[in-house]
């Protein structure tokens, strides 16, 4: 298998580095609100991803987190429950969207029940120990508003920017304290956050062995880069294999998470690969809550689409394009799902044409579409071999094991739950279609009309064909 790999800047061959056992960090949502559809469409990639290592014939093991304690989540859960105790406020606030999130996950078919969720609320001790670790080392050093990182102390025995490969600028000794970045400069950044009146907070009773700072409560709550850093590597050992996230994310997100688990004495990798998905656009620009050009999935499915329409639009380009979300590439999108579809409800309606030459090309195509994945998860390409695979069937002439076989590729691996979502007609439904082929055979077109009428109101379409009358759902 081949994959695009950030550190490298070039698609290298990937296996996993013990026990065929990939191990995957996807950087998770921060849940103060809904996701928009591009942070959807980023893990679409991921899912991707994990269902492509699974047909690379690897074991799975992924671990995404939810953060749960930022500036934002404290921000809205101060707003939503201002009677609450703040630790209270922020649980109640962010477990409401951690179950959106879930939710959603599944309906545009990514794989849930085989991801390990972490929430940082529920990591804090350990936080703290490499916190400690960290000022041990003489690479943090506590300022009077909490405990940041020295990327100046970390350069003297690592090279910062081994991702971003941003150079540093001599002699910077900025700082920040807040959770949304600098996207330019590499500044210290804080580890842990001192307590503001009103918001939730930890104790932090740092230990012997890592003085001068000793026996001082440092009460407060962790900055956001340590909880991915301390989240992955506790699950997944270091260096683990993949860790995944959208090009934002590159820095100064993951350059941070990098530094604070390679510092000093610890390992000098912090994963072996590092895989970015682009931005899903809307009139060229990235979708962004904070440029109010976004669309979530609510939003989507009020218009008519089905989430797997966007999930197939998300497939129709690669993930390391970025992508114009517009009505019309949805509807292109929903028409190929669609059409897909209509093939797969043929096992339903008309008996096997036992077509061997059907069962050879549908599996050298599968083969070109396991290819196509095992190729950088090349999905629109994929998506090219299963299209010439969907159009050798037509109702004269099926092959069900060659279908069932083509089905079976297109959910396993791409996540599309065709055979779900193309389930047989209701016996009243199909004693409908005999009537009317009855009243049809009679002439009796005033009849046979009135009922396809009634089916079109169930959403189920009828037409003609060499074997017979055809349904299909719209
Ligand atoms: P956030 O909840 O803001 O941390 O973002 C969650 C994930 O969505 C991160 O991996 C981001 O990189 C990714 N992301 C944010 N905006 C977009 C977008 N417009 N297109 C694709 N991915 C995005
Ligand atoms: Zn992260």
């Amino acid at each position: 298998m081949r994959l695009y790999n950030t550190l490298t800047k070039k698609v290298d061959d990937f296996a996993p580095s013990n026990d065929n056992i990939a191990r995957v960090y996807s950087c998770g949502p921060t849940v103060y609100n809904h996701a928009h559809i591009g942070n959807l469409s980023s893990y679409v990639a991921s899912d991707i991803l994990h269902r492509t290592l699974k047909l690379a014939g690897y074991n799975v093991q992924r671990v995404m987190n939810f953060t749960d304690v930022d500036d934002k989540t404290i921000r809205g859960s101060a707003a939503a429950f201002p009677d609450l105790d703040p630790m209270d406020a922020l649980i109640e606030f962010t477990s409401q969207y951690e179950e959106i999130f879930r939710r959603e996950m599944r309906e545009i078919g990514n794989l849930v029940d085989e991801v390990q969720f972490a929430r940082a609320t529920e990591n804090i001790p350990e936080m703290q120990w490499l916190i400690t670790e960290l000022l041990r080392m003489g690479i943090a050093y506590v300022a009077d508003d909490g405990i940041y990182f020295s990327i100046a102390e970390y350069s003297k025995t690592r090279k910062y920017g081994q991702l971003s490969k941003i150079e540093l600028a001599s002699e910077t000794k900025s700082r920040i304290n807040n959770d949304e970045y600098d996207k330019d400069t590499a500044a210290d950044f804080a580890l842990w956050k001192s307590e503001k009146v009103g918001e939730p907070a930890w104790d932090f009773v740092i230990p012997q062995g890592a003085e001068p700072y000793g026996v001082q409560n440092f009460r407060g709550r962790p900055g956001w880069h340590i909880e991915c850093s301390v989240m992955s590597v506790d699950n997944l050992g270091q260096p683990f294999d993949i860790h995944t996230g959208g090009v934002d994310l590159i820095f100064p997100h993951h350059e941070n998470e990098i530094a604070q688990i390679t510092a000093g004495d610890r390992p000098e990798m912090m994963a072996n690969f590092f895989v970015h998905n682009e931005h899903l656009l809307v009139d060229g620009k990235k979708m962004a809550k904070s440029a109010n050009n976004f669309y979530t999935l609510p939003d989507i499915v009020a218009k008519g689409y089905d989430p797997l329409d966007f999930r197939m639009l998300v497939l129709q380009s690669h993930y390391r394009k970025s992508t114009n979300f517009s009505w019309e590439n949805l509807a292109a999108a929903q028409n190929r799902r669609r059409n897909w579809r209509n093939i797969a409800e043929l096992r339903w309606q008309v008996v096997d044409s036992g077509d061997d030459g059907q069962t050879e090309i549908v599996n050298d195509l599968l083969n070109q579409a396991k290819e196509a994945l095992l190729d950088d998860l090349d999905t629109p390409q994929a998506l090219k071999h299963l299209d010439a695979a969907i159009e050798i069937f037509a109702p004269s002439n099926v092959n069900h094991l060659a279908l069932d076989n083509l089905i079976r590729f297109v959910d396993d691996h791409l996540g599309l739950r065709i055979a779900e979502s193309t389930p047989d007609i209701s016996d009243e439904q199909k004693s409908l279609i005999t009537q009317r082929q009855t009243a049809r055979d009679n002439k009796n077109f005033e009849t046979s009309d009135k009922i396809r009428d009634e089916l079109l109101e169930q959403g189920i379409e009828i037409k003609d064909s060499s074997v017979g009358s055809i349904w299909s759902r719209k």
